[in-house]
């Protein structure tokens, strides 16, 4: 593994990232929810949307071996298993959108990149406006409302046509309190709306709202009740369109839908489709209502070599059926639901896990350091905001009598623990439980297992968890 490190390291680009920096892992084979090492051991993959209906699904092998066997060229011939999934993949979703149309194209990002450049020819608008810490793709036009990546040091920087809404995250956020509720909802809505006023006012024209309709690197935040809802009505009531990007969270993941905007109560204008509707296999696609995808033509057709290739609708109609016969979306409810249930039982116990969230197969758990509130009335004295040192050592001192009690003195949530998080996610790993990281403050554990994950596999991860979580604590 050594060897192989090194000369990836000199043969290909030098931040080429890879998964575990600190000891890569090198897998060489997956079947179903496993990964199987160099040495042959086995992981279960808490982690991996993309193989959304398991690693090397049978079904999905045998259909792309057998196109690629039988004919595969560019999309510029006619072919009937383009068209037959495609009419099949716009039945997954709810009209207007089931009459509209899809483009094929090869990845997450360049699904993004031609949602743009369709809202822009339907507008004439131009500017973006974004969630604060997504991520929508690696190419020029995408990175550019990518929070997630360009916020960094030696990043690209935002550009001057973005703007950024702020995280609506009940836990974490400006407006507190439960994601099902709708005035948390309404008071990240409105903030977004007063954002999108400022910049019309200042001159500028939004084409399009991009959005997650759950946030996965803003750390697998569910959105509060109606927050899309208002906010596409203020995009809208711009002349701008919506965009969801369904290309982490979509395709039957959160378990009552198809789609996780579904969930919200939107139908978008467009969306952007990737990793699990190919299960590995690089497909993507946009999915346009039929009078916005009509403005996009500029008289020379659009053309894309490999966006909806043979193998790659064969492989594309196979994931599809497979969801379908396998019932996956009941599946990922029961299953989601017994793992959410899973960590809120143990966070009962154990106070450094926060925050449990999401949908369906898509789980993210807070790791935050347990609340000193003798600490926090300290902090308050030294603040000034208590009258005297006295008062704020005997408020300190009544305040840590509370300590154990589950009420809380003020509403702000603990802080994030990123290295406890780390170390839990490393534990696991070493104890065969693959799960990641993530989240603005590195601290939320996050799960999205391929969907053929099991009830057994959730008691295993429950069982790994709480093992690392005692082990990995201070
Ligand atoms: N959108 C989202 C939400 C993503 O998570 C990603 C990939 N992480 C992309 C777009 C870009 O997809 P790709 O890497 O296939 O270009």
């Amino acid at each position: 593994v050594a060897a192989l490190i090194a000369e990836r390291k000199r043969v290909l680009g030098y931040n080429c990232q890879l998964n575990y920096p600190w000891q890569p892992m090198a897998v060489v084979r997956g079947e179903g929810q496993y990964l199987y090492d160099h040495e042959g051991r086995q992981y279960l993959d808490g982690v991996n949307n993309v193989c959304h209906v398991g690693h090397c699904h049978p079904k999905v092998v045998a259909a792309a071996a057998e196109q690629l066997a039988t004919l595969n060229t560019n999309s510029r011939y006619l072919h009937p298993t383009v068209v037959e999934y495609a009419r099949d993949l716009l039945s997954t979703f709810p009209a207007p959108l089931r009459d509209g149309c899809v483009f094929f194209v090869n990845s997450g990002s360049e699904a993004n990149d031609l949602a743009l450049r369709i809202a822009r020819a339907h507008t004439g608008a131009h500017d973006v406006a974004c969630v604060d810490h997504a991520y929508h793709g690696h190419l020029s036009s995408t990175i550019a409302f990518s929070p997630y990546k360009f916020d960094h040091a030696g990043g690209e920087g935002k550009a001057e046509w973005v703007h950024r809404l702020p995280i609506p995250c009940a836990y974490r956020g400006k407006h507190r309190g439960k994601s099902s509720d709708p005035a948390v909802g309404a008071a990240y809505a409105a903030d977004a709306a007063a954002l999108l006023d400022g910049t019309a006012a200042s001159g500028r024209r939004v084409c399009a709202f991009f959005a997650e309709s759950m946030l996965s690197c803003g750390g697998q935040v569910v959105l509060p009740a109606g927050y899309l809802r208002g906010v596409y009505a203020a995009v809208r009531a711009q002349g701008g369109i919506c965009v969801a990007d369904e290309v982490q969270v979509g395709f039957g993941r959160v378990g009552s839908h198809w789609w996780a905007f579904e969930t919200q109560d939107v139908v978008p204008d467009i969306v952007t489709l990737g990793k699990p509707i190919g299960n590995g296999f690089p497909l993507a696609a946009v999915v346009v209502r039929a009078e916005v995808a009509r403005s996009f033509d500029n008289g020379m057709g659009y053309f894309n070599t490999y966006g909806g290739n043979p193998v790659a609708a064969a492989v594309g109609q196979a994931v599809l059926r497979v969801v379908r016969d396998e019932g996956l979306l009941a599946k990922a409810l029961s299953v989601g639901g017994a793992l959410q249930a899973g960590f809120r039982a143990i966070g009962e116990a154990h106070a450094e896990i926060g925050d449990v969230r999401g949908m369906g197969l898509f789980v993210g758990a807070e790791i935050v350091k347990p609340v000193d509130f003798a600490e926090r009335a300290r902090a308050a004295g030294l603040r000034g905001d208590l009258a005297q040192a006295g008062a704020a050592r005997a408020e300190a001192e009544r305040l840590a009598g509370e300590a154990g009690s589950a009420e809380r003195r003020d509403d702000a949530p603990p802080a994030p623990w990123k290295d406890l998080a780390e170390a839990i996610a490393q534990l696991m790993r070493e104890r065969g439980v693959l799960v990641a990281v993530d989240g603005p403050w590195g601290n939320v554990i996050k799960l999205k297992p391929p969907m053929c994950f099991s009830h057994a596999d959730v008691r295993r991860t429950l069982s790994e968890l709480e093992a690392a979580l005692k082990l990995a604590r201070p």
